[in-house]
Formats: structure tokens, sequence, C-alpha cells
């Protein structure tokens, strides 16, 4: 048996018999949870490599993240521990997670831009990504995956602009950002709100400081560019540094609040001569904001912290 809780449930004493309809006496446990909870572990008990293997993402999680409360109360380690696995591979835990999802998104997004096809990209995109919200629900239980509620916390940050996209009657949002993905606000407590709200304006400030002296806040972790000084470059001293401080300046503007895309779109080598002349320099910045969209992300921990 899967649970040694249901072992030891097999082992108390009977209520005086009272035969079922199958005239048989055997062991009759009753559980008090919820109903669908328990259909959900029973299907995980008994077709676990259908769940964990092959039900597409939000399916698959939707699933997990109602059976895997019981799985822990039970004791069911081994089962609970692939359930874990698997949410943890659909679910962008590192920079390298985040950025493997955000490059499928924008591959379904950019190859279907007609309205004709918005319902498919719907289709397309709601089969690739789970419902922040459901995330950080589901880390309520489970306080080990609190790397992953970062992301998630991360995630909704991103979308807080859109809240007059299309609200449902029910509170629901659609996320349209990552191409029309439900979000369930209302299941957030007052106290996850506060992380979210307390969290994306930490991150705000930590990126803004950083813009205005890029040197002074990292100077301990990160070179500055301009400190990596080669002959016979052509842009006036501190140039870099004030592109760099332009670059984090706008990844916190209202109008992109996604700072990671930002560095990201930038860093990869969107740096035209006529923002920076020096080929040695626009290499010098460009990896600097790659080095500190790393360092953003490992500290979102620390902004949507409790
Ligand atoms: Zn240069």
């Amino acid at each position: 048996m899967q649970s040694e809780v249901f072992d030891g449930m097999m082992d108390i004493p009977q209520p005086p018999v009272d035969l079922g309809p199958n005239g048989t006496d055997l062991p009759v446990v009753d559980l008090h949870d919820n109903e669908i909870q328990v259909m959900d572990m029973l299907q995980l008990i008994y077709h676990p490599e259908s769940v964990v293997g092959i039900l597409p993402v939000p399916k698959a999680f939707g699933l997990l993240a109602s059976a895997m409360p019981l799985l822990k109360k039970y004791q069911m380690d081994r089962l609970l521990a692939s359930c874990v696995k698997r949410v943890q591979q659909d679910c962008p835990e590192t920079l390298q997670d985040w950025d493997i999802r955000a490059a499928k998104l924008s591959g379904i997004l950019s190859a279907v831009t007609s309205p004709e096809h918005s319902k498919f990209t719907t289709v397309w995109a709601n089969n690739l990504v789970v419902d922040p919200v459901s995330v950080i629900l589901l880390t309520r239980d489970f306080p080990e995956l609190g790397s992953m509620a970062a992301a998630a916390f991360y995630d909704l940050s991103r979308s807080a602009h859109t809240f007059d996209d299309v609200m449902h009657p029910d509170g629901a949002l659609e996320f349209l950002e990552s191409g029309g993905i439900s979000v369930h606000y209302e299941l957030l407590t007052a106290g996850e709100w506060r992380r979210l709200w307390h969290g994306t304006n930490a991150m705000r400030a930590e990126i803004r400081a950083t813009s205005d002296d890029p040197r002074r806040r990292l100077g301990q972790t990160m070179d500055m560019p301009s400190e990596l000084e080669h002959p016979g470059c052509p842009e006036p001293t501190g140039r870099s540094r004030e592109f760099i401080s332009h670059v984090l300046k706008d990844s916190i503007a209202r109008e992109y609040p996604d700072p990671l895309m930002l560095l990201k779109e930038v860093g990869e080598g969107n740096i035209s001569d006529s923002d920076l002349r020096c080929q040695t320099c626009r290499y010098g910045v460009a990896a600097y904001l790659l080095q500190y969209r790393h360092i953003i992300w490992g500290l979102l921990p620390k902004f949507f912290a409790m």
C-alpha cells in the first residue's frame, strides 16, 4: 500500500458488522476529505503515469495541486515526490526555466497574430502556462516550493497594469501578455496581495537605486563596463554607464513593467550603434545587463518574501 497512514487505518477496530450491498465485510474507512480531492488522489494512485507523464501542463497542474495536499496528509511520499517533480518541470523556478517558457510563448504569439487566430493562441498558451495564482495557492501547503512562488509573484507583477483588460464577473482576469491566460486574482489572500504589492515596489526601488548609481550599488558584485576602459574608445567617458542607467530606468517605467524582459532584449544584442558607437562598449554593456538580470532573479525571493 502506498500510504502508511492508510495501512494503519485498516487495522483500526471496525464497527459492528453491517454487511455491505455485496455482502462482504471488507474494512471501511471514512475519509473526511473533499470528494474531488479524493477522486484526484485516487486517479494519481491508480494511474500515476498517465497524470504525471502525459497530461498537458495546466490539466496536470490542476489535478496535482488538488491531490498533493492529501498525498502529503496520508504520507504517500514516493508518489508525492514524482508529483513535485512534474510541477517543477511545468512552473518556472530558475531563470533558465523562465526564459524557455517565454521563448515558447513568444513563438506561439508571433506565429498567430491575425485576429481570427487569437482564439487558438489562447488555447495553445493555455496548454503551456499555469495561472500564477494557482502556483501561489499550491505553495501555501508546500513551503519547499517557495522559489516557485517568487517566480509566480513576479509573473503577476508583470500583469498588474492590465487590470482593465478583461475582467470577468467572477473576478478572473485574462492575462493578455501571456497569450490569454485566466488569472484568478480573487483567490489571493490579503497577505498575498501585500506580498505582490510590496515585492513589486521593492524590486522597482532596487532597480531605480541601481540606475541612479550602478557603480556604487553593484561595485562589489560586478565590474562596470566603463571600468573596462580600453584604448581607442570613441565614446565619451561614462557613456556606457549612462546607457545602462537609461535601460534600467526604462525597465521599470509604467509602459514596461517587465524588467527581466527588457534587460534580456537589450542585453542580447539590440544595442544599436546609434546608442553606443563603440562595439567593445556595446559588448560590455550587454554582458553587464544580462548579469544584472541574474542578480534581480536571485533577489526575487527576498522581494516577494512573506
Ligand atoms: Zn568603447
